[in-house]
């Protein structure tokens, strides 16, 4: 007994160590995706299969709508180790790529019939096989030698999206355990939408564009580069994180067809309201920040990032007006620095 457990978790190693990097890359491609187990597997120890079953990992997602499955087998050979699964309809599967899948030795078959329709040498021929078929749905079946095979797969068939959101996992009401990553997530299993789904409609209070925000409403004008946020929306004159400026002044710029950059203004009402702000200048980063001064009270520290060098200023005021970089005055040159922000 204690030498079957030994040799199993040898066995379950590999496949674990690879379904974890599978999950990695399905989560930089923002795939959402459910992390399950096929049941009824024969297995390898030493040289012998087993008479019993055992479970294998193996995720479902969908890959251009198509649901996909990859098994990671715990029984593997040099050219070995999991197979993978689509299951496209006859619509799908006639206008799919299938040069996508030229890195793999792959079987097509009819779900129903079980005809295989597959012809290697022939793509022609096979799909006109597809077209005659009964079947109306279908499984594309290819074993995998390696992980890069089915990244590279992933990579053809779906868009790195630019902006990430923080993932989340949950269990669904059908049993499922899921990871979502994209915006708009939903068990790849049943269908069912997340209790996490981030998709909500909202329109841009600078520019009007329809977009979308979460839970918390939060999210991004895909026109202006607004950053919605409900507290900003209620005091519109105000400088309130995320935004560096003010909802009208958002507004004005954008009728105007300006960025949204602050002045030093409100650079300092930025300040005042999360206490950490940067900017660069002549390829020098400045933090300035507030600092406690031993009396109760803060200072208003400019610090150089290159050289290390502080200053101090006593008020908001007195920083606008004397601070300096490089001995020019910063309201002089304000207009020169770059990537005012929030302190990264
Ligand atoms: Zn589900
Ligand atoms: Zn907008």
């Amino acid at each position: 007994m204690r030498k079957t457990v030994h040799n199993l978790n040898k066995l379950y190693k590999s496949a674990f160590e690879n379904a974890g990097k599978m999950t990695k890359f399905l989560g930089s491609y923002c795939v959402d995706h459910a992390f399950d187990f096929h049941y009824g597997h024969r297995i390898k120890i030493g040289k012998l299969f087993t008479n019993e079953l055992y479970p294998i990992p193996l995720f479902c997602f969908k890959l251009q709508g198509i649901k996909t499955e990859t098994f990671f087998d715990v029984y593997t050979s040099k050219n070995y180790i999991g197979y993978i699964k689509l299951y496209p309809n006859k619509e799908e599967l006639l206008s799919f790529n299938l040069e996508v899948l030229s890195n793999l030795k792959y079987l097509i078959y009819g779900f129903n019939y079980q005809n295989e329709l597959y012809n290697s040498e022939d793509l022609t021929q096979t799909k006109i096989n597809i077209e005659k078929s009964k079947d109306t749905k279908f499984i594309i079946y290819a074993d995998f030698k390696n992980l890069e095979q089915i990244f590279n797969i992933i990579e053809m068939l779906s868009v790195r999206p630019n902006k990430r959101f923080s993932m989340a996992n949950y269990k669904c009401e059908c049993g499922h355990y899921i990871t979502i990553e994209s915006y708009n997530g939903f068990c790849p299993v049943c269908g069912k939408d997340s209790t996490f789904k981030r998709k909500f409609a909202t329109k841009c209070p600078v520019c009007g564009t329809s977009g979308l925000k979460d839970q918390y409403g939060n999210g991004e004008c895909a026109e202006c580069g607004w950053i919605f946020d409900s507290l900003g929306e209620e005091r519109k004159d105000d400088v309130i994180y995320p935004n560096l400026i003010s909802l009208n002044k958002a507004k004005k710029l954008y009728s105007e067809g300006k960025p949204f950059e602050p002045d030093l203004d409100e650079f300092i009402e930025a300040l005042n309201c999360y206490s950490e702000m940067q900017f660069e200048y002549n390829g020098v980063y400045y933090a300035v920040e507030f600092v406690p001064n031993g009396e109760d009270e803060y200072d208003i520290e400019l610090y150089n990032s290159k050289t290390g060098e502080a200053f101090i200023f006593k008020t908001t005021d007195d920083f606008k007006n004397n601070a300096k970089v490089e001995g020019k005055l910063l309201k002089d040159i304000w207009n020169d620095t770059t990537d005012r922000y929030w302190l990264q």
